[in-house]
């Protein structure tokens, strides 16, 4: 193509307004092929039972915390997010006087959920929360046993589905 017929045809793209055509066909292509996003939050996409959200700590049937202050979870954390602070109950047991996660820290890694030995710290499904105040990136103890009572059901079952392979 010469010079002088690319100028031509520029020319007269100019006037046609080509791109503004090519660009419509690709909104026309897009309209009838199918869709990959979903209208959130009204549509939500499939969950793994291993969705790493919010943290919960759990109980047993009986409502006794499966929390024995074993440290493990504080000293695996990567991101030094776990603050825990134990004491030796009358019954002789050890229980956590402090059991705090800083969600500002927190790398939502599940190296904690790993590291329990007795299935009490866990990461479950939630992932739809907010923080309105300095501070409350902070969850407590009383917060965490919350979530896990409030989510028990699910979270028994997700670890159900996950136990062959773990
Ligand atoms: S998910 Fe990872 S970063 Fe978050 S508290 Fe657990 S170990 Fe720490
Ligand atoms: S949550 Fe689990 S790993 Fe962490 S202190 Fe309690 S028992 Fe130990």
């Amino acid at each position: 193509m010469t010079a002088v017929t690319r100028q031509i045809g520029d020319f007269f793209k100019t006037f046609l307004l080509w791109e503004l055509v090519v660009g419509l066909s690709v909104t026309a292509r897009e309209l009838f092929s199918r869709k990959v996003t979903v209208l959130y939050p009204e549509e939500k996409t499939p969950q793994s039972p291993r969705f790493r959200g919010l943290h919960a700590l759990r109980r047993y049937a009986n409502g006794e915390e499966r929390c024995i202050a074993c440290k493990l979870c504080e000293a695996v954390c990567p991101a030094l997010a776990i603050t825990i602070e134990s004491s030796m109950r009358a019954d002789g047991t050890r229980r956590t006087t402090r059991y705090d996660i800083d969600l500002f820290k927190c790398i939502y890694c599940g190296f904690c959920e790993e590291a329990c030995p007795v299935d009490s710290i866990v990461e479950t499904r939630v992932y739809e929360y907010h923080f309105e105040q300095r501070g409350e990136n902070i969850m407590t103890k009383d917060q965490l046993l919350a979530i896990g009572d409030k989510y028990e059901e699910m979270i028994a079952r997700d670890r159900a589905m996950d136990a062959p392979y773990r």
